[in-house]
């Protein structure tokens, strides 16, 4: 499981996070909903060890993993900007996080490194890594083009596949579809929906949109002022919330 426990966060003087406290079991579906400016955002970046909590902790299969690096977290983010490398191809692109844990797995032991198998080995193992990511997402034919020829849709895929290969134990994903149409967000949405139930992993799902946040979701936390006021199944948030702030910011009947 992934369990954060009372993260604090602050940017200067301003509190981002208050004391988030969310234990996500294996393979589970969570949204993570709330006003814009809530802390969604950094709440992610501190489980992707982008940011390091100022107190409280973060643990991934009961390690903690508080103060380890983003690269050895074995989780992938994805962001609404896809932020794709512009000079690299598609192919490129989805290979980079290969790439990386090949070479700080070379730095880390200098001395065996020579007897790791040779640099063909590597490269056939990543373009195997590849060309499974690319086929589940259907880019195939975009390998070669650099992300300035795709469309919004297509670079999102190449997101996807860039943190598909990673093979991790959780996604991380920030609003991932809210730069695309609505047709293509809604296809997008079941291709997500349908990675979930095939690679059995943890997604943390933030959105804006409440459908999506429903539809997708084993449960749904709900954010606010850097606190998370209720993590339930959609039912239990829709029907029953607890906390009056979050019935007002779901529109719920009660
Ligand atoms: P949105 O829905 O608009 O994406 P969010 O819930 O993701 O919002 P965050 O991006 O986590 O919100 O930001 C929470 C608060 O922290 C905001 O007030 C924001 O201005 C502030 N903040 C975020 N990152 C930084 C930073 N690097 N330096 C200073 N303040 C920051
Ligand atoms: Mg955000």
């Amino acid at each position: 499981d992934l369990q954060i426990t009372s993260v604090t966060k602050r940017f200067g003087e301003t509190p981002v996070l208050n004391g988030v406290t969310l234990d996500i079991a294996d393979s589970e579906f969570v949204s993570l909903v709330g006003p814009s400016g809530c802390g969604k955002s950094t709440l992610l970046r501190v489980i992707a060890g982008l940011e390091t909590p100022d107190s409280g902790a973060v643990s991934i299969g009961g390690a903690n993993v508080t103060t380890t690096r983003a690269a050895d977290r074995n989780l992938s983010m994805v962001f609404q900007s896809y932020a794709l490398y512009p000079h690299l191809t598609v192919a490129e692109n989805i290979a980079v996080p290969l790439r990386m844990r090949q070479l700080t797995h070379l730095q880390r032991m200098p001395l065996i490194g020579g007897l790791l198998p040779g640099a063909r080995g590597h490269r056939q193992s990543i373009a195997a890594a590849v060309n499974a990511a690319t086929e589940m997402l259907e880019i195939k034919s975009l390998l070669d083009r650099k992300p300035g020829q795709l469309s919004g849709g297509q670079r999102q895929r190449v997101a996807l596949a860039r943190a598909l290969v990673r093979d991790p134990a959780a996604f991380l994903l920030d609003e991932p579809l809210s730069n695309l149409d609505a047709k293509l967000r809604v296809q997008t949405r079941a291709e997500i929906a349908e990675l979930h139930r095939r690679l059995n992993a943890t997604f943390i799902y933030v959105t804006h949109d409440q459908v999506e946040a429903m539809t997708m979701s084993d449960r749904i936390a709900v954010m606010m002022g850097g606190e998370i006021l209720q993590c339930a199944t959609p039912e239990v948030i829709y029907e029953d919330p607890d906390d009056i702030r979050v019935a007002e910011f779901i529109g719920s009947p009660k």
